[in-house]
């Protein structure tokens, strides 16, 4: 990464890296020319709709509490086995049974988990109508798009689900195998919802009962015999996941009180500020760029590190990020490492647990970026980093705890130095 490249990057809305040659230059300039203002506009429409639904934390969609908007609405006391909800239930438990050969205690935490995301309605819509049906998928817009043109029946909800735990979310079928009910109610939650384990969106306590009560209701006492196919499981890697509800339903965690580490280890600089590339000058830049000294393509020095335990939430290419994985950490946050050189150097996978400090990555210049380096992006709000729009995107001096105070001058703003070796091994949190 040289200065020439970043000086002539600065008339340019750039997201991450510099821009290599004047040729890429023009075609990145002429390409964001286009996605700013939409992603602008974009913006303006998501603010007005916040304000419109009337949260009282702007970011806090309450999808705990569903809405009905007519469609197929279902209906009555759950244990009620005349009630539409019932009925259902019982729909679904059937198929999972027949179709993926579940385990009862599997099928009580599938459905304990869908009652306490939508009491079990397929019509149930988030406020803002971004996530949607039993087990509140993504509907478009700030939370990705799981749910797609996926009829809004039963049926279809049924069948979606047992689509996607055959095909991308198959982590959560292959942990559900020979599990008892609380090994049953992680697998889901964590591998289907995309939550962290000790999430309280999960009300543990509540689910567990109420999936106790289903088991005996339905009468769902009988073993399962889950068969996933190593190529079914392989299907799970590297999948874009930014789905369910959980994804946006983070109402207080904001950026503060983490003990996080660095994403990198040794020596390093910081050659990109935030939130424009110069600190407060240059083009838009949505995180901070690391660089270890002894960067590479392929050596140890430049792994990347989870700056948190977390689950792993996305894994996958764009134009701006190239290679890049997300986490989201054990705080709610999610943390963003871009420009891997490949998915292969991404070593973790969709909705795998990590450790505070584990490898994940390693430091590359795919996607919009010259030099080897980590671009490192927190977002406390949402899982959108694509392309970075402002939108809960918040600054990574807030978030890290033992980032070079020196380079931030004010709230947040982060100046970028490449003359200054930094050491990240004299950090005591490393
Ligand atoms: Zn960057």
């Amino acid at each position: 990464m040289d200065e020439n490249n970043q000086k002539q990057s600065t008339g340019g809305s750039a997201v991450l890296g510099t821009i290599k040659g004047s040729k890429k230059l023009k075609v990145f300039i002429s390409i964001f020319s286009v996605l700013i203002p939409i992603a602008i506009a974009t913006f303006c429409a998501m603010f007005l709709i916040i304000v419109i639904t009337g949260g009282s934390k702007s970011s806090c969609f309450n999808t705990n509490t569903p809405s009905t908007s007519g469609g197929a609405a279902i209906g009555g006391d759950w244990k009620d086995e005349n009630s539409d909800t019932h009925k259902a239930m019982q729909y679904a438990a059937d198929q999972f049974k027949s179709r993926l050969h579940m385990s009862g205690t599997n099928i009580a935490a599938a459905l304990a988990i869908g009652l306490r995301e939508s009491g079990f309605n397929t019509a149930s819509v988030n406020p803002s109508g971004h996530v949607i049906g039993i087990w509140q998928w993504g509907n478009g817009g700030l939370n990705g798009d799981r749910y797609g043109n996926t009829e809004s029946t039963l049926e279809g909800q049924v069948g979606l689900a047992i689509k996607e735990l055959t095909t991308t979310h198959v982590k959560a079928l292959s942990e559900m195998k020979d599990a008892d009910l609380a090994g049953s109610l992680d697998a889901w939650d964590v591998n289907f919802e995309i939550l962290s384990l000790n999430d309280p969106q999960r009300k543990l306590p509540e689910t567990t009962a109420t999936a106790v009560e289903v088991q005996k209701i339905f009468n769902l006492n009988f073993n399962g015999d889950i068969n996933v196919g190593d190529s079914q499981i392989s299907n799970g890697d590297g999948v874009a996941n930014s789905g369910s509800d959980s994804d946006m339903a983070i109402c207080d965690s904001g950026v503060s009180g983490t003990t996080s580490g660095l994403p990198i280890k040794g020596k390093y600089r910081i050659t990109g500020g935030y939130p424009n590339y110069d600190g407060q000058e240059g083009y838009i830049h949505w995180g901070v760029d690391f660089q270890t000294v002894d960067h590479t393509e392929t050596g140890e020095e430049s792994n990347v590190y989870s700056v948190s335990d977390g689950t792993v939430v996305t894994k996958t290419f764009d134009l701006a990020g190239g290679n890049y994985v997300v986490i989201r950490n054990s705080d709610g946050v999610y943390a963003y490492y871009g420009h891997a050189p490949s998915q292969q150097a991404i070593v973790v996978n969709v909705g795998e647990q990590v450790k505070k400090g584990q490898h994940i990555s390693h430091e590359g210049q795919t996607g919009s970026a010259t030099g080897i380096h980590v671009h490192f992006g927190v977002n406390p709000v949402l899982n959108n980093f694509n392309p970075h729009t402002p939108k809960g995107i918040d600054s990574p001096a807030k978030y890290l705890q033992n980032f070079p105070k020196q380079l931030v001058p004010k709230d947040g703003v982060v100046n970028p130095d490449m003359s200054t070796v930094f050491d990240a091994s004299e950090q005591k949190d490393q």
